[in-house]
């Protein structure tokens, strides 16, 4: 898994609020603590934003 491909995955999931998935993601991948805390909360802030989700359950 590439570096991006794990930050989208872990965006997400916390869009999701999915933080098990978020913290498997990020045990998987090599990506920093504070990059995986980053993609987090941008995936927060896309729901509270009301964006639509970008994954592959969310797309119709
Ligand atoms: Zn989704």
């Amino acid at each position: 898994m590439t570096r991006i491909t794990a930050l989208n995955h872990i965006k997400v999931a916390g869009y999701h609020g999915d933080n098990r998935a978020a913290m498997r993601i990020y045990a998987e991948s090599r990506i920093s603590l504070a990059a995986n805390s980053n993609a987090i909360l941008q995936g927060k802030r896309m729901k509270e934003n009301g964006m639509a989700c970008t994954c592959m359950n969310c797309k119709p």
